[in-house]
C-alpha cells in the first residue's frame, strides 16, 4: 500500500470481477468513481504507511502467493482461510503488531521492492480505492473512509494517485477476488443514479474554483432534480441560506464560519463521496435497520449541515481539515445531518416503529423530550402538522453545552423513526412482541396522560432501575467478599 505506479496497459478491456457472490466483466463505462478524476492524493513517507499496520489482507492464492512465500516461505504460518463472502481462493494474512510482515525500515513494501508493484496483494495494490460496492451493473469505486490520510488537490493541479485513467488500469490488470457488496439505490434506477452522481461529479469539478458551498448547494437540488421528479427539492439560493441560518440557529453556530474557503473547498471536492455514502445503501442494510432513510433531494441539504459544523471545528482547531477530518464528523453526528436534512419539512413518527422513552437525568430535559415525541406523532393532530425546525424551535433550542448534547442525543434517538408527513414508506426493521406492546403502552401514554404526571412516572421507574441496580451492585461485592 506504499507507492503506486501500475505497468501500463491499455483499458479497452474490462474490470474482472472474481468474488465468491459477484462474477462479472466490467467496462470503464460502467465504472462510476465518487471522486474527481486525480482530485486526491496521499504521502506513504509522512504518514508512515498506517495501512502497513492494519490487521491484514487477503491473499490471492495465484502469484501474490507464490512472490510472498519466494520472500519468506514461513509466512504462510500467519495464514487463515478468508471467510464467507471474501474471494474463494484468498487467505487472510493476519499481521501482528508493528505491522505487516513485509514492510521495510525505510517504510517501503518489501514484495513491491523485490517483485514489483504487480505481485502486491489486491487488497494493498488498489488501496486506498478499494471501497468498492455494486450497483445492478455498475461498480462504484470510493477511497477507504478513515486508514489513509488523504488530501484534497484543488486548483488546477491533479494528482495521479486518484487519476481515474490510472485507478482503472490498476484494476484492470488482474481480475478483483475480494469479496464485492451490492447495494442499492432510492433513485428510480441504478443508470439515473449514476447518470445523476456524474453530474455531481462535473458541478464539484467547476465549484472547486469558486470555493462557495452554499451556491454549490444549490446547483446540487438542481442536477439532482433532473433526475427525480423535475424540480422537486430543487432550492433557490434564498432557500439554501434560509436553512443554513437555521441550522446555526439550532447549532448555535455563529454566522462567521461561513468564510473559511479551505473547508469549501475540501467539503466540494468531497460531496461525491459522501454523496454515496447516503443514496446507494447496502443491501440488507434496511432488515438489519442500518439503512439510512433519507430521500435523494434532501441529501444535498445533509451536506450543507456538514459543511457548517466542519466549518465550526475549523473555526477552534488549529488545523486544516482534511479528508479524515470530515469522515470523522460525518460519523459522528450522521444522525443529526439526516434530521437535518428534513428541517423544513412535516415529519411524523412510523407508525410500526417503538417509541424510546429514555430517561433524562434533568426533568426540563426529559419534559422536551416529551413533548417532542408527542408532537412528532402521527394522528388526528397532525392533520395539518408542524414543520420539523418548528416543533425543535420550540422544544430544543440549546441555551447550554447541556442543550447542545441533547439535541444530538435526540437525534440518535430520532434515527430511522421518522419519515415525511404523507409518505406511505413502511417501517421495514423487525422489532419483538414485548417492544412492540411497551411500545404501544407508551404511545397510549403520551396521547393520554398528562406530561407532569409522565415525568414524575419516569422520574420513579429511573429511580427504581438504579435502586435495582445498587442493590445487584451491593450483593455482587458481599458475595464478592465472602
Ligand atoms: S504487502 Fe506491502 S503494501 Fe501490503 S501491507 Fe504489506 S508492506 Fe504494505
Amino acid at each position: 500500500m506504499t507507492t503506486h505506479s501500475p505497468s501500463a496497459v491499455t483499458i479497452h478491456q474490462p474490470i474482472r470481477l472474481l468474488g465468491r457472490k459477484l462474477t462479472a466483466d466490467v467496462f470503464p463505462d460502467r465504472v462510476y468513481f465518487a471522486f474527481g478524476s486525480g482530485r486526491l492524493t496521499y504521502d506513504c513517507v509522512s504518514c508512515g504507511a498506517k495501512c502497513c499496520h492494519g490487521h491484514g489482507y487477503l491473499l490471492n492464492q495465484d502469484v501474490e502467493l507464490e512472490r510472498q512465500l519466494a520472500r519468506s516461505p514461513s509466512v504462510a504460518l500467519f495464514f487463515e482461510r478468508g471467510k464467507e463472502g471474501e474471494g474463494a481462493n484468498q487467505y487472510l494474512v493476519k499481521n501482528c503488531p508493528s505491522g505487516c510482515f513485509f514492510l521495510t525500515s525505510s517504510g517501503m513494501c518489501g514484495v513491491q521492492i523485490d517483485h514489483g508493484y504487480d505481485a502486491k496483494p489486491e487488497t494493498c495494490r488498489l488501496f486506498p480505492f478499494n471501497n468498492l460496492r455494486w450497483l445492478d451493473g455498475y461498480l462504484i469505486v470510493r477511497p477507504h473512509p478513515n486508514l489513509c490520510p488523504l488530501e484534497i488537490v484543488g486548483g488546477k493541479e491533479v494528482n495521479k494517485r486518484s487519476e481515474h485513467h490510472e485507478l482503472l488500469e490498476a484494476m484492470c490488470l488482474k481480475p478483483i477476488q475480494n469479496g464485492i457488496d451490492q447495494c442499492e439505490t432510492s433513485y428510480e434506477s441504478p443508470g439515473a443514479a449514476i447518470a445523476a452522481e456524474r453530474r455531481i461529479v462535473a458541478l464539484s469539478e467547476e465549484f472547486l474554483a469558486k470555493g462557495d458551498y452554499l451556491s454549490f448547494t444549490v446547483a446540487q437540488t438542481a442536477a439532482v432534480g433532473q433526475s427525480t421528479v423535475k424540480g422537486m427539492g430543487e432550492k433557490t439560493g434564498e432557500d439554501v441560506h434560509r436553512y443554513a441560518a437555521d441550522v446555526c440557529r439550532l447549532l448555535r453556530i455563529p454566522g462567521t464560519v461561513f468564510d473559511n474557503d479551505h473547508v469549501s473547498r475540501t467539503m466540494i471536492a468531497m460531496t461525491p463521496y459522501l454523496r454515496s455514502q447516503l443514496v446507494f445503501s447496502d443491501c440488507g442494510a434496511a432488515a438489519s435497520g442500518a439503512r439510512i432513510e433519507i430521500s435523494v433531494e434532501r441529501v444535498p441539504l445533509a451536506l450543507l449541515s456538514l459543511y457548517l459544523i466542519v466549518s465550526t471545528a475549523a473555526s477552534i482547531g488549529p488545523t486544516a481539515p482534511h479528508f479524515q477530518t470530515v469522515t470523522r464528523l460525518y460519523d459522528d453526528f450522521l444522525p443529526l445531518l439526516i434530521l437535518f436534512a428534513h428541517l423544513h419539512d412535516s415529519m411524523v413518527w412510523h407508525a410500526e416503529a417503538p417509541v424510546p422513552f429514555p430517561a433524562w437525568d434533568s426533568p426540563d430535559l426529559q419534559r422536551r423530550y416529551m413533548r417532542i415525541i408527542r408532537a412528532l406523532q402521527p394522528g388526528p393532530a397532525r392533520k395539518r402538522p408542524a414543520r420539523l425546525y418548528d416543533i425543535l424551535h420550540e422544544h430544543a433550542m440549546p441555551e447550554d453545552a447541556d442543550g447542545l448534547i441533547f439535541l444530538k442525543e435526540l437525534a440518535r434517538g430520532l434515527f430511522g423513526h421518522l419519515k415525511v408527513h404523507g409518505n406511505h414508506n413502511k417501517w421495514t426493521e423487525r422489532v419483538d412482541v414485548r417492544v412492540r406492546i411497551q411500545s404501544a403502552i407508551h404511545r397510549w401514554a403520551l396521547g393520554h396522560i398528562d406530561e407532569g404526571v409522565l415525568g414524575s412516572l419516569y422520574a420513579r421507574t429511573r429511580n427504581h432501575r438504579g435502586n435495582s441496580a445498587k442493590a445487584r451492585d451491593a450483593g455482587a461485592s458481599v458475595g464478592g467478599g465472602s
